[in-house]
Order: structure tokens, then sequence, then C-alpha cells
């Protein structure tokens, strides 16, 4: 028989047709040592288990898809954007089975694990400098503007493209509260862009009639909890506006609070949950982790606090294993 290009073969009970449908639908898991006994219970989503590796394959799909059905991103045209990891990750993977080259502009501050990853999923690299002002011209999203306009490519703008909260809000949120029977009582997220808890947030709060309580992670040397901006150690997370570009996504009527963790609690706290539960997970998941401990020490056992862990930690083993 001659098969052409469009030929599709009959599908399999069990077998996705492709990558992108085994993006979300990531397990939830009970932290059953870590947790005092007797009290709220603490869970955590593991978006690890996304085929990515994070929770930013959910929005790098519907920003994609979106931008293909508005016809702004046209086919075979470049993806380019500017972004600490995650997000590259997803759009390089996305960008390889929708007929897209893909450009990301980092600023030297990725993980080499993250970096390797990238170029394995064939996404040309560009460095920029993480350090430059919004207005300085080596600035990683002044970079990645320029080289759109060079090769007519499309910017999916994370920081501020509804496409990404709207991904949260479709998939993350319905999960959680089907997962959890309706049970949860705290949402605890890291906010980087704010796609994830803006998202996740705004569906858990409608559909539970105002019942689920809204907690922000951030890292020290950020800016969301308040204060002047520092050093942001923890990957993905955290601002240093009025010095960077604040994000349209961060719809803050969502969280009901914002709090600040040191790094090294939030570094201890990876630890802890590899040894003592057998979850590796990334730094911005021991933030959040370390938040939803701190929001469930007050609260009893009618209490589901939910903890989003956006990573695995095999993307910073160098880091780790020091
Ligand atoms: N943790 C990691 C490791 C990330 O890559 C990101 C995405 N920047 C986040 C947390 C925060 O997610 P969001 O951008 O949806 O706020």
């Amino acid at each position: 028989m001659h098969h052409t290009a469009v030929f599709a073969p009959p599908s399999l009970p069990g077998v996705a047709d492709s990558v992108l449908d085994l993006i979300g639908e990531t397990p939830v898991v009970r932290l059953n040592r870590l947790a005092p006994a007797g009290g709220a219970q603490v869970v955590v989503k593991l978006e690890g288990r996304n085929p990515g590796g994070s929770a930013k394959d959910r929005p790098a799909l519907a920003l994609v898809r979106d931008a293909e059905a508005s016809g702004a991103l046209r086919p075979g045209a470049a993806i380019v954007e500017s972004t600490s990891g995650n997000t590259g990750i997803g759009l390089a993977l996305v960008g390889r089975v929708t007929g897209h080259p893909v450009v990301i502009v980092h600023g030297g501050t990725m993980s080499p694990e993250k970096l390797a990853v990238l170029r394995l999923y064939g996404a040309e690299l560009i460095e920029a400098d993480w350090a430059a002002g919004p207005d300085d011209p080596d600035n990683p999203r002044a970079v990645a503007d320029r080289i759109a306009i060079e090769r007519s490519g499309w910017r999916s703008h994370q920081y501020d493209n509804p496409a990404n909260p709207g991904a949260h809000y479709r998939h993350t949120g319905p999960e959680i509260w089907r997962q959890t029977g309706g049970r949860i009582t705290h949402l605890v997220a890291g906010i980087g862009t704010g796609g994830t808890i803006s998202g996740t947030g705004r569906y858990l709060r409608e559909v539970s009639g105002d019942q689920v309580r809204i907690v922000g992670a951030n890292p020290t040397g950020s800016t969301y909890g308040g204060g002047l901006p520092g050093i942001v150690r923890v990957e993905g997370v955290g601002t240093t506006w009025p010095r960077s570009h604040w994000p349209q996504n961060l719809d803050t009527s969502v969280p009901h609070e914002i709090r600040t963790i040191p790094d090294d609690v939030a570094a201890a706290t990876v630890r802890d949950l590899a040894a003592q539960e057998g979850l590796l997970v990334g730094p911005s998941s021991g933030l959040a982790v370390a938040v939803a401990l701190e929001v469930a020490a007050d609260l009893d056992e009618r209490h589901v606090v939910l903890a989003i862990a956006p990573d695995s930690g095999t993307n910073y083993l160098t880091l780790l294993a020091r």
C-alpha cells in the first residue's frame, strides 16, 4: 500500500497519538513524613511528570495553539522566547511536533541540565545578559524582540499572554479539584510569570464558592512579597521588579497572601523531600512545599493544603549534588 504524508494510522486504546497528548493529568501525592501526623494533609502535585519535565508544557502548548489559530504564528515560522528554562523546553518540545524552529534567549543563569535538554530538542540557544536592565539592548527580552523581527518569528510573551494562565485555568485547576474530591482548602504556588497561581487559583476560587485560600510562594530577593529587589537564586520564580518587567499574567486579586521563604529553607526542603518522601523535585518545588508546611502548621485535619511542584530535581543535579 502507498502511504502518503497524511496517512493517519488507526488509533490504539492505550497509545497517545503524540507526545503533546501526554501533557497534563499529573499525579498528586500526600506527604506522609514531613507533614505532622493528625494535622492538615499536605499534598503535592508533581508537574515534573509532564513530558518536557515541567508545568510549563501546559502554557507552551496553549500559547502555540492559540497563536496558530489567530494566525500570529504561521506554519513553519520560528518561535522566539526569552526564558529561564522550562518555558523554553516546553516551546522546544511543542515546536518539534508542530514543525516550528525554536530560538531560546537565556540570561546565562540556566542550569546545565536544562541547556542540554534544549539542545537535544534542537532549539537554537542565544545568551544575553540577565543583569541588563529593561531598557538595555542586551536584556534577554530586548534580544528576543530583535531576533523575532529579524527572523519574522513569533514571540510567545509568556509574561503577558493570557493563554498562559488560561492553560492553568482550563486544566491544572480542574485536575486539582477532581483529584482532591473538592476537599482542597489551600493552594500554594510559586510565582514566576504568575500564570500558574492566577489561572489555577482563579479556577479554584470560582469552583469552590471562594472557599479555597490561595497562597503565593516568593523567594528571598524577589519583590512579589514587597520590599526591595535583591538577587533571586531559585530558578523560575520571583521578580526583581522595578528592575525588571512586571508580568501582566499575575492577577494580584487571586492570591490572598504571598509568603517569602529564604533560599536555604527551600533548598533544605528539596533535600527533605528526596530523603524522607522519595520525591526528587526542583528548588521552586522546595519553596512551595516549605510554604505549604508553614501554612499547614496552623491548621487541623479538616484541611487539605496542595503545593504545586513545578518540575523535577533531575533538571538540577549539578546544583543539588554540590
Ligand atoms: N518553577 C519553575 C521551575 C518554573 O520554571 C516556573 C515558570 N517560570 C515557575 C516555578 C513559576 O510558574 P509561573 O511562571 O506559572 O508563575
